[in-house]
């Protein structure tokens, strides 16, 4: 029986994985998964960051949220 074709990629970037690094292509994609986990433990407590509200440049207050407390 033949080897089926390795369709895994690398999670981060989508190459092709390495045996060693598995399922990522190289240590530094390992690592940096390792520190998208472990950042959500460090993430500092308060309501996630909006990307849109950043790119808008406001912070959507004074647009449709009424007043907070
Ligand atoms: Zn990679």
């Amino acid at each position: 029986m033949a080897k089926p074709p390795n369709k895994q990629k690398c999670p981060i970037c989508g190459k092709p994985p390495s045996e060693e690094f598995s399922p990522f292509c190289s240590r530094g994609c390992k690592d940096r998964d390792l520190l998208k986990w472990l950042g959500d433990g460090y993430r500092v407590p308060g309501p996630p960051a909006d990307p849109e509200s950043l790119v808008d440049g406001r912070n959507g207050l004074d647009s449709d949220a009424p007043d907070r407390l």
